[in-house]
C-alpha cells in the first residue's frame, strides 16, 4: 500500500463531517470557516510511543489517548473543538492496526462533531501527534493567570487513578478485585476529556488547567501564572472507589492522587460569588466536581492540609511528571 492509498483508505473518509470545512483532506491545505466574532484557540501534543503509551498498547488505546489529551487542552481554556490534524508517524503500513486506530479516530470525531481536516504520514518509529483546534468567546477565554486570593479551587472527576492504572500493567501496584482493576487501567488508556465542563466553566471560572502531569505540579503552574498561593486539603481529594479499595493506606493513595499523572480532569478556581453557579452548573450535567481547597495571597506557596494539619507526602516523586 503507497502513500496516498493508505490516507485515502484510512483518513480521508475517517471523520465526522463539518459545514464549517471548506476544504478538507486531499488538497495541499485545509481551508475552514471561523464563526463571526470568535476566537480560534490551538493546542498539539506529541504521543510517543515507550513515553506516553506503553510499546505494544492497542491502537484503538493509542487514538484515544492522543486525541483525547488535545480536547483536554481545548477544555481546559473553555474552548469547543471544531478541527484536528492528524501527523502519523508508523513503522510500517500495518493494515489492521491502521484500520483499528482511524476507526477509533471516527467514532470520537463523531462524537465529539469535530472534524480531521488533514495531517502528515510518514515512516518512522511509531509517533502521533495531533493539533487541534477550537472556537471560545472572547469574553469568555480561562487561563491558568486570573486565580485570585479567596478563589475556591475545584477539581472534576476523580484523582490518581490512571497513574495507579499504569503501575498495574507496570506489574507495580497488585489489585485483586477485577472490577477495580479494570476501571484503574482503562483510565490509564480511555482517559475522558472534559470538554463540557470546560465550556460549562466560561464567565465562571477565574482560572483553569487540565491535570495531565499530576495536581501538584499542575496547581503549581496557576499559582506561578497567578503569582498567587495555595491551601489543599486532602482529605477532601477525590478518591475512586476502585483506587480507595484497592489501596489500604492513605498515604498511598494521595500520593496517586496528588502526583499521578494522565487523568485528565480540570482543575480549576472560582470567586465565592460564583461558587453557587459553578456547583449547580455542573451538577445539571452531571459532571462530578470537588472542593478541595483555597487560593491565598502567599505567591508561589502550596501548602498541605490532612484533616486540619500541614502534611508532607512521603513519596520520591512527589512533585509529579517531568520529560527532561
Ligand atoms: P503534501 O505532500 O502536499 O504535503 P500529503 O501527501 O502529505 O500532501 O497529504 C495529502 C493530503 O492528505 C493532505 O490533504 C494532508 O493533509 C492529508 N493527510 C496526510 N496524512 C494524513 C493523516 N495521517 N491524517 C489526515 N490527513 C492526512
Ligand atoms: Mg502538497
Amino acid at each position: 500500500m503507497n502513500e496516498f492509498n493508505l490516507i485515502r483508505n484510512y483518513f480521508e473518509t475517517s471523520s465526522y463531517q463539518r459545514r464549517d470545512v471548506k476544504v478538507g483532506i486531499g488538497d495541499d491545505a485545509a481551508i475552514t470557516q471561523i464563526p463571526d466574532g470568535q476566537y480560534l484557540a490551538t493546542t498539539t501534543d506529541t504521543l510517543l510511543e515507550s513515553v506516553h503509551f506503553l510499546e505494544g498498547s492497542a491502537p484503538n488505546a493509542i487514538a484515544h489517548k492522543s486525541l483525547a489529551v488535545n480536547l483536554s487542552d481545548l477544555a481546559a481554556m473553555g474552548a469547543e473543538p471544531a478541527w484536528i490534524n492528524l501527523s502519523l508517524s508508523i513503522p510500517s503500513a500495518d493494515e489492521l492496526w491502521l484500520s483499528e486506530f482511524s476507526n477509533k479516530i471516527r467514532e470520537l470525531t463523531e462524537y465529539f462533531s469535530i472534524q480531521l481536516i488533514g495531517g502528515d504520514t510518514v515512516k518512522g518509529d511509531l509517533a502521533i501527534t495531533i493539533t487541534a483546534q477550537g472556537f471560545v468567546p472572547p469574553d469568555s477565554i480561562l487561563t491558568r493567570s486570573s486565580a485570585k486570593p479567596g478563589d475556591w479551587i475545584f477539581v472534576t472527576g476523580t484523582l490518581g487513578d490512571a497513574a495507579a492504572g499504569l503501575d498495574v500493567l507496570l506489574g507495580k501496584l497488585d489489585v485483586h478485585d477485577l472490577t477495580h482493576k479494570n476501571a484503574l487501567v482503562n483510565r490509564h488508556y480511555y482517559p475522558t476529556p472534559r470538554v463540557l465542563a470546560g465550556q460549562t466553566l466560561r464567565r465562571l471560572a477565574s482560572s483553569c488547567i487540565d491535570i495531565s502531569d499530576g495536581l501538584l505540579q499542575d496547581m503549581q503552574h496557576v499559582l506561578n501564572a497567578s503569582s498567587v498561593g495555595a491551601v489543599l486539603n486532602l482529605d477532601q481529594l477525590p478518591i475512586s472507589k476502585a483506587l480507595g479499595k484497592s489501596i489500604p493506606h492513605l498515604e498511598q493513595a494521595l500520593e496517586y492522587a496528588c502526583t499521578g499523572g494522565d487523568d485528565y480532569e480540570l482543575l480549576f478556581t472560582v470567586p465565592e460569588v460564583h461558587r453557587v453557579s459553578v456547583e449547580s452548573a455542573m451538577a445539571s450535567y452531571n459532571i462530578p466536581c470537588t472542593c478541595i481547597g483555597q487560593v491565598t495571597g502567599a505567591q508561589g506557596k502550596l501548602e498541605l492540609r490532612l484533616n486540619d494539619e500541614a502534611y508532607a507526602l512521603s513519596g520520591k516523586q512527589s512533585t509529579g511528571f517531568q520529560h527532561f
